[in-house]
């Protein structure tokens, strides 16, 4: 986005036209504080609006041989290779990302609509061989329907093209609602949309009030699934919304990732990843470290580098050369975050490093901070941070760090560092996390599926599971002539 362009106030793509925007919201950028751009919103009678476009557009959409409906996501994803300094610039504008890692998200979203542009072709079914004579069986997939797409802020374009993406793979037409707090990329996804010459009706964007956006698609027959990116507690609210109509639901929830390692780890390479898996993005990052448990006997070693390296880390405007972090997302952000090292800190706690805010710059910054001698009942120990804080404690045997992580609601991924490759299929087999990453911290992948366990959510996205996500199963039988 250019400097002329700030302030304008961006429109909404529905049924294929831009329409003139109207109470618009502001979006504010976390690194100052300022209002950066404004985003035109819609009330429920639009959304039911888009529904009924996009149910118009179905019959023809789905109709398409998958291998259209992916040269379409090829070309969106042309579009956006194109324009990705544009794309990653703005991404840190409104979520305040380093750019570094805003270039990252933009070529992950590219890598998932090449994915789905081929798993678009790949819609299995199967024959089943008949048991009773004269009869033959068939095993169908077809597309679900409308779907209501509901992303977060955290990675604001990629997580929303892990809907969109394999929903148009799979002929179902996509109504996309983003985080009211970064929805400039979600404009920039509709003009690459545009640009891509998708019918209309395909694909359509809102933004307004979350509530009643979220109603709309509850309570509207026409949309037949929505797919969900957030909070656990927004989560059990729409399944709450889904318990008359039975809609189909895909919820991608919170998490509180453990970090365990052990004695036989590489100590250097232990540190790396754990201050990658925690201080990317900031911490605001569903799969971020939450928690760190370390084999007593390198503990002092462990958290020692772990401070050093944390006290290293460069704070700042994510646009400004060489930032590794960059602010939280807004003041309740930095607030909540603030509230759990002054508990853990009134618990017994001790602040090894930062544990306060940065006073920098104008925005929402909060100092890389680790916390030590934390109760295992402390918010920080058992609820989403959400921010880089690090609480670190020591472990005896494998048992109790198994125990430890797995002592959560929360299920969404899980990190150890080992070099016995016993232990390491142990751990794979014993925590309970639907990523488990040993001796990695960046899992994700386009090819592999990406979920929860526990109440970190329901379904999977990307892999082939990404496709089925948005496909009905059918049970053809049929009775033949010998
Ligand atoms: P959030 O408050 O749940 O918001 C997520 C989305 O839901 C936003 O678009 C929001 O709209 C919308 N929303 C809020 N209330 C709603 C309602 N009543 N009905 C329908 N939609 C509603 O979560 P967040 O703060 O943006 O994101 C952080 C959370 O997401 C964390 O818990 C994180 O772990 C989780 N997350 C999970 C994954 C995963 O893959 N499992 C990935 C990333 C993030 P507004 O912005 O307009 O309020």
């Amino acid at each position: 986005m250019t400097d002329s362009q700030a302030h304008d106030v961006k429109r909404l793509y529905l049924g294929g036209r831009w329409i003139e925007p109207a109470n618009p919201l502001d979006v504010i950028n976390p690194a100052t504080g300022e209002a950066l751009a404004r985003v035109g919103t819609v009330g429920r009678q639009e959304v039911a609006r888009a529904l009924a476009d996009a149910e118009a557009a179905w019959p023809a959409w789905r109709k398409r041989p998958g291998q259209e409906r992916g040269a379409f996501l090829d070309r969106i994803a042309d579009v956006l290779q194109r324009r990705a300094d544009e794309i990653a610039r703005t991404i840190t504008l409104e979520n305040g990302k380093p750019l570094a890692q805003s270039r990252g998200e933009v070529k992950m979203t590219v890598d998932h609509l090449r994915w789905f542009a081929g798993e678009a072709e790949r819609a299995y079914g199967r024959v089943v061989p008949n048991q009773v004579e004269g009869k033959r069986h068939l095993v169908v997939r077809s597309p679900v329907g409308v779907v209501g797409a509901i992303a977060p802020w955290n990675f604001p374009l990629v997580l929303a093209v892990r809907k969109v993406a394999p929903a148009l793979a799979a002929g179902c037409p996509v109504v996309l609602k983003p985080a009211s707090a970064t929805p400039l990329n979600a404009v920039l996804l509709a003009e690459a949309v545009e640009e891509a010459e998708l019918p209309p009706g395909v694909f359509q964007l809102v933004a307004g009030r979350a509530s009643d956006i979220g109603a709309e698609l509850l309570e509207n027959s026409v949309c037949r699934k929505i797919t969900f990116t957030g909070s656990t507690e927004v989560g059990r609210l729409l399944i709450q919304g889904t318990r008359d109509s039975i809609k189909k639901l895909s919820l991608e929830l919170g998490g509180h990732a453990p970090v365990l390692v052990f004695d036989d780890a590489d100590l250097d390479q232990a540190v790396e990843g754990t201050l990658m898996a925690k201080f990317r993005n900031t911490g605001q990052s569903c799969i971020a470290a939450n928690r760190v448990y370390v084999a007593r006997s390198l503990y002092d070693r462990f958290v020692d580098l772990l401070v050093e390296k944390a006290r290293a880390l460069k704070l700042g405007n994510g646009l400004d050369d060489g930032v590794e972090v960059g602010p939280l997302i807004d003041e309740k952000a930095l607030d909540h975050a603030l509230g759990q090292v002054a508990e853990a800190e009134a618990q017994g706690a001790r602040v090894l490093c930062g544990g306060k805010r940065w006073e920098g710059a104008k925005g929402f910054f909060l100092e890389p901070t680790i916390l030590v001698d934390v109760p295992p009942d402390s918010p920080c120990m058992c609820d989403e941070t959400f921010a880089p804080v690090a609480p670190v404690a020591a472990f005896d045997s494998e048992e109790e760090a198994i125990a430890r992580a797995n002592a959560t609601r929360y299920g969404l991924a899980a990190y150890a560092f080992t070099n016995d490759l016993s232990r390491a299929w142990r751990l794979a087999e014993s925590l309970e996390a639907g990523t488990i990453c040993i001796n990695d911290s960046v899992p994700a992948t386009s090819q592999c599926p990406f979920g929860g366990l526990k109440q970190s959510g329901w379904g999977r996205e990307l892999g082939t599971e990404g496709l089925d996500a948005f496909l009905e199963t059918k049970h053809i039988s049929m009775k033949v002539q010998a």
